[in-house]
């Protein structure tokens, strides 16, 4: 057997540190086999994916030295390897599930489906939906039929007895049939969701081995069940354990960058990022900390991968690159790298705009755009004293602005200039007072170039992560404040939403 692992991102928002850790895993596994290495789009979602975010997947993951034997861009035998352009053989194999019985037309309104999870509530039933709760008489079936009303296509799930699922770090996974509900398999708009998207292609493209992180594991049984129905082999399947915070909770951008153009625009070196992301939840036969990705597929044992949640720490990662940066790069190297990172002219081009109107001599660019390469800026609660703001409410604007910045989900200059004007009008504040905060944050000085041009180009993560710095050297918010904050936070959104 050929192994053949794949990465399968959906390409809505930025890329996520997560997707590379999970591709680093597949790769390691075919190169380990001789196998190979398959990248998939799923966009099945079109009202979140974009071109630009898979771009950006795309972009990342290379930048990182990891490379695809197949896909989208390399193309490959098994191809088109984006889902919104195979989209039209789902429905056929939805429907060949209708014709033998496997799954069913369901016409259920929204209303129904709500209704029908809360009579199973109040029976003390679980709420996944079956077949029997969902089935229509025949008549009301024709006649939803006749009056041209949308429906869905759902697949049959057994009502009792367990679903037996092996993983290949976990051992065998039982599931109550009683917990899964009669997944839907094509939309009302005709398109697939994940679960027959996923298990068609991972068929179609010969998958021998799912390697993914553990929140699927809930989709496993669903997965099974489909593979069973059409008669096809199951691809071995491998949960990894989530990436977390140092609290352990799941990685997630409220806590900690999680974006991979975040670690890029910090300083750190692909190769370090790379072994750091190797050294999650696996080690290296002689524990060493610091190893190539050549000398990881050489060692590569997927059965070394432990299943304690691995811990994302950034202090630990900065150890590590420093290792890397120390006793990898001579002058020459460091020279050229640091050149690369600093001043390549994608980075610098946009920057130019902003600060040569002010330059009247070479020696003030670094002044100036300093923290265009800076990480986390040196500030004290000084740099924030202001007349019009004192110290609460600048830690206001700051948090309030923080949370505004974590609902967007794309990092566009309009976006970003309503989104925070708007804020600063349901608070009350003139806007040149409201982005002083904002100002200082990132870039050390009131007086700085635009702040909205400067997020832009520094990107979500590391505008972010300035914005929750600059909070911390001010103190954030206490529990208590945090509570009254944030129901404050809601009530102005929702003032905003009914103004828009
Ligand atoms: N499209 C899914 C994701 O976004 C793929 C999950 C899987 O690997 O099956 O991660």
């Amino acid at each position: 057997m050929t192994v053949r692992t794949r990465i399968a991102p959906s390409p809505t928002g930025d890329p996520h540190v997560g997707t590379a850790y999970i591709a680093l895993f597949n790769l390691a596994f075919a190169r380990q086999h001789g196998g190979d290495f398959i990248l998939r789009i799923e966009d099945t979602d079109q009202t979140r994916s974009t071109p630009e975010s898979e771009q950006a997947i795309l972009d990342s993951l290379r930048w990182l030295g990891l490379e695809w034997d197949e896909g989208p861009d390399v193309g490959g035998p098994h191809g088109p390897y984006r889902q919104s352009e195979r989209k039209d053989s789902y429905k056929d194999f939805a429907m060949k599930l209708v014709e033998e019985g496997k799954a069913f037309l369901c016409y259920r309104t929204a209303d129904e489906l709500n209704e029908l999870r809360e009579a199973r509530r109040a029976a003390g039933k679980q709420t996944a939906l079956k077949q029997s709760d969902l089935g229509l008489p025949a008549d009301e079936v024709d006649r939803r039929m006749s009056e041209g009303a949308s429906y869905v296509v759902r697949m049959k799930v057994p009502e009792e007895g367990t679903c037996v699922i092996d993983d290949m770090l976990r051992g065998t996974i039982e599931v109550d049939w009683a917990q899964v509900d009669c997944q839907i398999l094509l939309k009302s708009d005709g398109m697939p969701t994940y679960h027959l998207a996923n298990v068609v292609d991972d068929h179609l493209m010969k998958i021998s081995h799912v390697i993914r992180g553990e929140e699927w594991i809930s989709s496993a049984p669903k997965h099974h069940l489909l593979y069973q129905y059409f008669g096809w082999e199951m691809p071995k399947l491998c949960h990894m354990p989530l990436l977390r915070n140092p609290d352990k909770s799941k990685l997630s951008k409220r806590k900690n960058p999680t974006g991979i153009n975040y670690y890029e625009r910090m300083g750190y070196l692909p190769e370090a990022l790379l072994n750091y992301l190797a050294r999650m939840g696996w080690s290296m036969p002689d524990e060493s900390e610091k190893f190539t990705r050549q000398q990881m597929f050489d060692n590569f044992d997927i059965q070394r991968v432990s299943l304690g949640g691995p811990i994302f720490d950034q202090e630990k990662l900065s150890w590590l690159n420093g290792l890397w940066i120390r006793e990898e790069l001579d002058s020459e190297a460091f020279s050229q790298k640091f050149q690369q990172w600093a001043l390549n002219s994608d980075y610098l081009m946009p920057i130019i705009p902003l600060i040569q109107p002010r330059v009247d001599k070479f020696s003030d660019v670094v002044p100036l755009a300093g923290f265009f390469m800076s990480g986390m800026l040196d500030l004290d609660e000084a740099d924030f004293e202001n007349k019009a703001l004192d110290k609460d409410q600048v830690r206001r604007v700051l948090q309030f602005s923080l949370w505004q910045l974590e609902a967007e989900r794309y990092w566009e200059k309009d976006r970003i200039f309503q989104g925070l004007s708007g804020l600063s009008k349901a608070m009350d504040f003139k806007i040149r007072d409201f982005l002083f905060p904002l100002f200082v944050a990132i870039s050390g000085s009131a007086s700085s170039v635009s702040v909205i041009e400067s997020m832009l180009l520094l990107g979500p993560d590391m505008s972010r992560a300035r914005l929750r710095h600059a909070l911390n050297q001010l103190g954030a918010a206490s529990k208590k404040e945090a509570k009254r904050w944030d129901k404050e936070f809601r009530a102005l959104q929702a003032v905003l939403e009914s103004q828009s």
